[in-house]
């Protein structure tokens, strides 16, 4: 949850963060008329200066991400679905409240990005990610991927990217946004 004043989710709570940043938040601040099939991210992409309602949902993006930067201390949060349209629309906003809600130490090593591809963005960023080691060092990634698969006998893999979409939502934040 990220707004306790918000709109009711259709879990039964109210403003979580879908309901919040999701698509129909996204509609509703683009003034598009409910019942008509538009292309957001079409929308999103023409906007040169965002609404004072976009301005809101990029507030809320940012207070969801801090949330998932401070739980799972990810590296990379990739934003795929409709977020990817989204986030550069709004990335002043979102950037601001993230700085000032996430905790210091992982808001200092994690990197927000939207994948340049369409389609599976999601997954091809979450595999860049994980490649990006191995390509950059080859033989030092295989030495600590043996040590590693010895540990892992004992221990789970520490996270390293996180990945948010508008309709998966891994984490619910606990404070709220000043409007
Ligand atoms: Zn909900």
């Amino acid at each position: 949850m990220v707004n306790p004043r918000g709109r009711v989710c259709r879990c039964g709570s109210r403003g979580c963060w879908e309901t919040e940043i999701g698509s129909s938040a996204v509609a509703r601040a683009l003034k598009v008329d409910s019942g008509v099939e538009v292309d957001l991210a079409e929308r999103l992409a023409e906007v040169s200066r965002p609404s004072a309602g976009l301005r809101t949902v990029g507030r809320y993006l940012g207070l969801g991400l801090a949330s998932i930067v401070n739980v799972l201390n990810p590296e990379v949060v990739v934003l795929g679905g409709m977020l990817r349209s989204l986030y550069p629309v709004v990335r002043d906003e979102a950037d601001a409240v993230l700085e000032t809600s996430a905790l210091t130490a992982p808001f200092e090593q994690v990197r927000v990005v939207v994948p340049a591809l369409g389609g599976d963005a999601v997954l091809v960023g979450a595999a860049e990610k994980a490649f990006e080691a191995v390509l950059a060092d080859p033989a030092g990634v295989l030495a600590t991927a043996c040590r590693d698969a010895r540990a892992a006998l004992g221990t789970a893999p520490r996270r390293r990217a996180a990945v948010a979409t508008d309709t998966k939502v891994p984490v619910q934040a606990k404070a709220s946004v000043p409007a």
